[in-house]
């Protein structure tokens, strides 16, 4: 199937009407703390779908390859990902086995020219959360990344668990084995970032722009980090057989929740 950027192009001032239409600048707000990243090859529609989305507000980080893709779905954090199927190098589909064996929960909304139901089916199966054929309109893409945020934050999990540990988001208790853990609301924040990144790579560049919100890179804050990243492995670690944060040299820290 040819593939057709400007069918994307052309769509873009429905999208523009539906925003103007008022209830946009709710949307505009609720999409501005939104990251998307979008995995696509095709230059065109890459840029596309950049700037599409980007006028709706949400960030939107791309990846031309799988590899690259694959790197930025687990060093950084989305709320959606758009991924393209047919890539150079590594294949949609084995990326998306690859994060979803990980454990990365992020929808994934997949974007290609291949529309054979076998396809669908097997997109679905290998832990997709939607499928869409090129070529789409792009009202109708929005929507659907709409839903898929939409169910994200209806589907959150209340409970984090990583070996003995265990988190609760509701009563905001943390737990590992019989003991209660006496957390502050930072060291909190920095233990439920770390457990939804458990057994990935956290750098301390992750921390300070999710956890401490610090855009400015002229404000290093990596002494503050550490910092509490000590008095957490103290609190978490520190009576316990199986250590859960590990340092690695350099770069940041993992929560491992098994052998490495
Ligand atoms: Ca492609």
């Amino acid at each position: 199937m040819v593939l057709r950027p400007k069918a994307i192009l052309t769509t873009m001032s429905e999208k523009c009407q539906w925003t103007g239409a008022g209830g946009g600048h709710r949307l505009a707000m609720r999409c501005a703390d939104m990251r998307i990243l979008v995995v696509e090859d095709e230059l065109k529609v890459a840029r596309a779908l950049k700037e599409g989305l980007e006028g709706e507000h949400y960030q939107v980080v791309v990846a031309h390859t799988g590899e690259d893709g694959f790197f930025l779905a687990n060093a950084e954090t989305f709320d959606l990902m758009v991924l393209d199927l047919m890539l150079p190098g590594r294949a949609g589909l084995e990326i998306l086995d690859a994060c979803r064996r990980r454990g990365l929960q992020t929808p994934v909304l997949i974007l290609t020219a291949k529309d054979a139901v076998d396809d669908r089916v097997l997109g679905l199966d290998s832990g997709a959360d939607d499928y869409m054929v090129k070529p789409f309109a792009f009202a109708e893409l929005l929507a659907r990344i709409r839903a898929l945020l939409r169910r994200g934050r209806t589907d959150q999990v209340l409970r984090l668990k990583a070996l003995d540990l265990e988190m609760d988001l509701v009563t905001h208790t943390v737990t590992r084995g019989e003991q209660t853990l006496d957390l502050t609301a930072r060291e909190f924040e920095l233990l439920e970032y770390l457990l939804r990144h458990q057994n990935q790579l956290v750098s301390r560049e992750m921390l300070a722009r999710d956890v401490w919100k610090e855009t400015s890179r002229a404000t290093p804050i990596d002494n503050v980090i550490d910092v509490h990243i000590a008095r957490l492995r103290r609190k978490l670690d520190r009576e316990f057989p199986t250590r859960l944060i590990h340092t690695v040299r350099g770069v940041g820290f993992t929560l491992r929740s098994g052998e490495p």
